[in-house]
């Protein structure tokens, strides 16, 4: 399925694979546009070819923006190709749908990425294509993961990079970026103004790759890998519904892109006989940074630009890009897309902690409020087969735990353990 040109959203313009993100004839962005698969219409090969591939997201390279396909071989995880993103655990959380009074949710835990975040997905994809077209530097404008996993694959592939981020990130977040050796660019202002500054150096700079401005149609075709995984795991079919965070909106519209290809291409098998089919697409985001819920709510196809106030700073962006795509997707499937507060978000982290034993980032904890809040308001069918997308990892927003549990002290004395300690257990349910 190989890339053909870069093709604009709203217009359909077509334009060649190179470094450009905006349609110059309406100001849409652009999307990779590919030929059909060389083995459409033979399923088993295409499945068996895939299974062939190595166990990252380059299993998937058929259905990437590449011209030399996969930067590594089949089972290779040689630095040349960059970090091995993807391959996550989809794990099965009896413990948390119980909870939940649902039947069947699953937790896709993509802070088994290399540098714990779905970012590696994104990075790896634009790095890769970067090093195809030349360009002699990574850079990047982030919220936060989206540092980290540049920096790491610029360290892995040889490159210098240049990470921009709001100079109010969490501490572990701009720790776990330098030790890379980026270059880190903290900016006075919040996202949207880094994202500004970085467009306008974009444009001064033609050698840097910016992997979510200039390469964000290649970077964006790494989230479809989630939809393929995920698919995959589930032994070739789709779940009913998937619950994933948006930020800019990219993440969510091409996991919704993902499916469809794969079921164009008759990849996914219904279940129970019923024809397969892109599953509901609900949304999650922060109370203090919903422009995207809101304007769903609203009944809007735009959305009004916010200024963020939240403890989910991976996904404070106020002028999402993806926004009105988000809503057109999440509506299409007969989805949702809803906001949580700070304290459902901290609430959702122990919840999925206590039920699962996976400690996820503030991201992680308003997806997995979101769920909770869908399921408790009933808007979700007990029987659905649900997949919660984690993506990200806690020990990256450490604080906002504090303080969310107790811790005895004793001094080192039996009968004040019996006392203090045991008699005061509770018995998890
Ligand atoms: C970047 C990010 C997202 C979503 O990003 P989009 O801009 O919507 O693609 C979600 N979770 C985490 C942890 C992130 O870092
Ligand atoms: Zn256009």
């Amino acid at each position: 399925m190989a890339a053909t040109s870069l093709i604009c959203r709203e217009c359909a313009s077509t334009y060649p694979l190179e470094a450009q993100f905006v349609c110059t004839k309406c100001f849409g962005p652009l999307e990779v546009a590919y030929a059909p698969h060389p083995s459409a219409g033979d399923r088993d090969a295409i499945r068996r070819r895939i299974q062939a591939g190595p166990r990252s997201i380059w299993r998937y390279a058929d259905f990437l923006p590449l011209e030399a396909g996969s930067p590594v071989g089949a089972g290779d995880f040689s630095s040349d190709g960059g970090l091995p993103a993807g391959g996550t655990p989809l794990v099965k959380a009896d413990r948390l749908a119980r909870r939940l009074g649902l039947r069947e949710v699953w937790v896709k835990n993509d802070a088994a990425n290399p540098t714990h975040s779905f970012k590696d997905r994104v990075v790896a994809v634009a790095a890769a294509r970067a090093k195809e077209l030349g360009f002699s530097t990574l850079a990047c404008a982030s919220t936060g993961n989206l540092a980290g996993a540049v920096a790491a694959a610029g360290a892995a592939l040889g490159l210098p990079t240049y990470v921009f981020i709001p100079a109010d990130l969490e501490e572990q977040k701009i720790l776990s970026t330098g030790v890379y050796g980026a270059n880190i660019v903290t900016v006075r202002g919040n996202y949207d103004d880094v994202n500004r500054l970085c467009t306008e150096i974009a444009g001064e700079r033609e050698d840097w790759a910016f992997v979510n401005v200039n390469m964000r149609p290649y970077y964006a075709e790494g989230s479809k890998t989630l939809a393929y995984e995920i698919a995959e795991q589930l032994g070739w079919t789709a779940p009913d519904r998937i619950v994933a965070p948006i930020a800019s909106g990219s993440l969510f519209t091409k996991i919704g892109k993902g499916f469809q290809e794969w079921i164009d291409l008759d990849l996914i098998d219904g279940v129970g006989g019923a024809a397969p089919k892109v599953p509901v697409m609900s949304g999650a985001q922060a109370l203090g940074c919903n422009p995207v819920a809101a304007a769903f709510e609203a009944g809007q196809d735009v959305c009004r630009p916010v200024k963020p106030d939240t403890i989910a700073k991976s996904l404070a962006i106020g002028n999402p890009a993806d926004g009105p795509y988000a809503i057109e997707l999440a509506r299409k499937t007969g989805g949702t897309i809803t906001d949580v507060t700070d304290d459902e978000i901290k609430d959702g982290i122990r919840l999925l902690a206590e039920t699962t034993g996976i400690f996820t980032e503030t991201a992680g904890g308003v997806t997995t409020a979101t769920l909770r809040k869908l399921a408790e308001s009933g808007r979700i069918d007990p029987q659905e087969r649900v997949v919660l997308v984690i993506t990200g990892e806690g020990l990256k927003t450490l604080d906002v735990v504090r303080g969310t549990f107790e811790v005895t002290e004793i001094d080192p004395r039996f009968e004040q353990f019996e006392n203090d300690v045991e008699s005061r257990t509770e018995v998890p349910v």
